[in-house]
């Protein structure tokens, strides 16, 4: 047993699988850059893990299949990561997909691929679609952003949110977040923002109305940033720290955003490499253990999250997925739910999901499947199924804890 399940065990918890509610898709470990702490070793030479169509196809079957089923009370979300998801040739077929399902979809961007050749009407088509944008952006200065990801990001990460704000992106608040935007952002980068007062919300063709719909109808769209410490250290107070960028972006750059997640770097594959260069994972991971703290248990993303890789294999996070642990058909040893117990401890893929038109048809699990569903029991078949854990999932519940949405406490 790993000291991460010895920890839990000792203040009497155990991870299972709930109703599955995010649906998370890498499409591939090609990116357009090449950060130090990539948890999945992403960058422009990566071109053979790409998930290719017939996989993505799967996908778009096996969501829809959970959505037409109503198949749990919070609404179904995609959520597309990568690399660079959107280098990916089935990304747009993947978000069309969803949304002619109404499934919400999120889109984790890294902002510089806006401008990568070829993706120059890339920003139009998630407005146009409602995708929301988790973008990441590690520090609102320069000189850190630059050292994580590379010279030059800073800049075209600006660039990139102005783009962005100009096609209402960021301009509404999500309840409960920090308070509203005092004014729209400048259009160029260190052009004065425009202050509004209350006095014209809710008309018709004012800002504020394109504020509420965004330049597409609808309702705003969601544009979020993802902040990660630059050192070997937790990150700090989430609500304190999205103040400071809303402040330091707004004045500096006239960039509005909706909210900010703080997430913890896992000390895993390229990062735990960088931290060992400069002797500091010992520490780093020590610091995550000491930090242990168990009320962040009930909030972990893998609960309801499943994770699909590029090559169609199922995963409890992506993590686990930057791990190399899927999630196995159980070999029938009584921990683990009756549906898993009937294959051979080989890595799930999206295709076992399936009922028909897959690699194993109609099967026994297939069938177990839709008697699940059919007996109106929410389910995959993965509920109620263990989770798999390492010592890596310190870095999940240290502090305040941290999920790719953020801290969970
Ligand atoms: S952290 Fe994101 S942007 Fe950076 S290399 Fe990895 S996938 Fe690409
Ligand atoms: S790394 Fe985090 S999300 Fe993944 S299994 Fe461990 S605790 Fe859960």
């Amino acid at each position: 047993m790993n000291s991460f399940e010895q920890k839990i065990q000792s203040v009497g918890c155990q991870l299972t699988k709930g109703p599955i509610e995010v649906l998370q898709v890498n499409l591939g470990k090609l990116c357009n850059l090449a950060c130090v702490h990539c948890h999945v070793e992403a960058g422009p030479t990566k071109t053979r893990e790409n998930m290719n169509r017939e996989t993505a196809e799967a996908v778009v079957r096996f969501m829809g299949r959970l959505k037409v089923r109503a198949y749990c009370n919070t609404p179904l979300r995609l959520d597309l990561t990568g690399g660079a998801p959107e280098l990916n040739p089935s990304f747009r077929y993947l978000v069309v997909e969803a949304r002619k399902r109404d499934i919400h979809v999120i889109d984790r961007c890294n902002l510089t691929v806006l401008f990568v050749p070829g993706q120059e009407d890339l920003a139009e088509f998630l407005a146009s679609r409602k995708v929301e944008i988790i973008a990441s952006l590690p520090c609102y200065l320069k000189e850190n952003v630059d050292k994580q990801r590379g010279k030059g990001v800073f800049d075209e990460s600006i660039k990139a949110l102005q783009m962005l704000n100009g096609l209402g992106y960021g301009k509404k608040p999500v309840p409960g977040t920090a308070g509203p935007p005092a004014r729209l952002p400048a259009r160029q980068a260190g052009e004065a923002g425009t202050g509004f007062s209350n006095l014209s919300r809710n008309v018709p063709g004012t800002v504020d109305d394109f504020e509420q719909k965004g330049k597409h109808g609808g309702p705003p769209l969601q544009l979020n940033l993802v902040y990660n410490p630059v050192g070997p250290h937790l990150p700090p107070n989430q609500e304190d720290l999205e103040k400071d960028y809303k402040e330091r972006l707004r004045e500096d750059w006239g960039i509005e955003f909706n909210k900010l997640y703080a997430i913890t770097n896992m000390p895993i594959t390229r990062y735990a490499k960088y931290l060992k260069a400069f002797n500091q994972y010992e520490t780093y991971t020590q610091l995550l253990i000491n930090s242990f703290n168990p009320a962040t248990l009930d909030g972990l993303m893998c609960r309801n999250t499943l994770s699909v890789s590029w090559d169609g294999r199922l995963y409890d996070c992506d993590f686990n997925q930057a791990l190399g642990m899927p999630i196995r058909q159980a070999q029938g040893n009584g921990e683990r739910s009756r549906t898993m117990q009937m294959r051979n401890g080989k890595p799930m893929t999206i295709f076992d999901l399936l009922f028909t038109g897959t690699r194993y048809g109609r099967d026994r699990f297939c069938n177990l499947l839709f008697m699940n569903l059919s007996r109106n029991v929410p389910g995959t078949g993965l509920e109620g199924r263990r989770i798999e854990t390492g010592n890596h999932c310190f870095g999940c519940t240290a502090g305040a804890g941290s999920s790719c949405q953020g801290t969970l406490k």
